[in-house]
């Protein structure tokens, strides 16, 4: 005997998050102003939590069946059909635990070792968690802050081998709020069906929209290749649910389904009836919640502006990135500098990637005055840095 087994190398090799150690810290700190989780700041609309309470006093909580109750399906099909123009009966969706449930499940679904994924850099960090679980190969490809955060569909085109199989895009995107215009969704999905890929479309977001349009790529080239997550988290300020969802074609829906029959069984059936509650619920909560982050994206556009430190007017999603370049610092040094110093959490860019590794992240899933506040010390924290800096 010379001990313990190796446990496996994928998620051995796999950092933590870099979101997580800021947030760990902060919560030491009593007097923190905590710009740096993205999770609303609303509580979830009372009618979905007394319908998740008659529910559960029913008696009737018991598994469901995988790929959720028939009767949210039903309803999840009739919001894609009128929020998204994605055409789609109850066996092509998975009812998952939130967007990222569904997402790692999909890539589960599709990746084998060694198979390569492009992914938007930044992007949301859990992309490059879940293929260090599958062993699939991280391409970025570059959304950087001279474009608007949006991609080159050439430059994605030029980063495909043999080895390619998805195409991550996020729009609206985390971290950035970057909105991607039907035209460039467009030429992404040519980009796919030139080289026989499947699309993954994250639109977590998707009814978190301040400018312009949501656009749903399965909209325009059908669920057979697209594949879409959605989840109830940001949307109805759901985030402790654990409920999104997943539409792609019936056969994807059953790998699917496989996957989640060994990890899951199903999602609670409590939160199955509050997403249903909350589809029932009318659009009213999501449009006030969705006013209030647009009231917050303007106050801290018009911020960073003064301050100097805006890189661009985020469109949707609830984040804006800040341009911390001057302070000297890298994004994940100066997030520690200031936390410590000044007691405000931010999200440093590198936990997104390389390419916004001189920003940082504020969430709008703050309250103003938590914004203002915040803001202000951390341009002063930049300016002091920078005078510093020049002596
Ligand atoms: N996708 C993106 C881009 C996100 O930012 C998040 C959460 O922050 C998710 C998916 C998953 O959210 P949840 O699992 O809470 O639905």
């Amino acid at each position: 005997m010379t001990g313990l087994p190796l446990l496996a190398a994928g998620p051995l090799a796999m950092p933590h998050s870099g979101i997580r150690e800021v947030i760990n810290e902060a919560l030491l700190l009593p007097d923190c102003v905590r710009l740096e989780v993205g999770e609303p700041d609303f509580a979830t609309p009372e009618h979905i939590v007394e319908a998740a309470f008659a529910f559960a006093r029913s008696g009737a909580v018991r598994y469901t069946g995988t790929a959720g109750i028939p009767s949210l399906r039903e309803k999840l099909c009739e919001k894609l059909a009128t929020v998204n123009r994605i055409a789609a009966v109850p066996a092509q969706v998975n009812v998952g635990v939130g967007g990222i449930g569904v997402i790692s499940a999909a890539f589960g679904a599709i990746i084998e070792p060694g198979d390569e994924v492009l992914v938007p850099d930044p992007a949301w960090p859990c992309y490059e968690l879940m293929l260090g679980v599958t062993k699939g190969v991280l391409v970025p490809y570059r959304c950087g802050p001279e474009t608007g955060f949006l991609p080159d569909p050439t430059e994605v085109e030029s980063r495909i081998t043999s080895r390619t199989k998805l195409l991550v895009i996020n729009s609206p995107s985390n971290p950035t709020g970057a909105v991607f215009p039907r035209s460039l969704l467009e030429a992404l999905v040519a980009v796919a069906e030139r080289h026989d890929l499947y699309v993954l479309s994250d639109e977590c977001y998707d009814e978190v929209v301040f400018d312009g349009e949501h656009v749903s790529p399965a909209s325009f080239a059908g669920t057979d290749r697209v594949i879409s997550a959605f989840s109830f988290s940001k949307t109805y300020a759901m985030t402790g649910w654990r409920i999104g969802y997943l539409v792609s074609s019936r056969s994807f829906a059953d790998q699917v389904n496989k996957i989640h029959e060994s990890n899951i069984s199903c999602v609670s059936a409590v939160s199955q009836k509050a997403a249903e509650a909350a589809l029932d619920g009318g659009s009213e909560p999501v449009i006030s919640m969705t006013a209030a982050y647009r009231r917050r994206r303007d106050l801290c556009v018009e911020l960073l502006q003064q301050h100097g430190l805006l890189i661009n007017r985020p469109g949707g999603a609830f984040y804006v990135m800040a341009d911390v370049s001057a302070s000297g610092l890298g994004a994940r040094d100066f997030a520690f500098d200031l936390l410590r110093t000044h007691r405000v959490a931010v999200a440093p860019g590198t936990a997104f990637g390389k390419v916004a590794r001189a920003s940082v992240r504020i969430s709008l899933a703050s309250s103003e005055s938590a914004l203002r506040i915040g803001i202000n010390t951390l341009a002063a924290h930049v300016r002091e840095l920078e005078t510093r800096r020049h002596g």
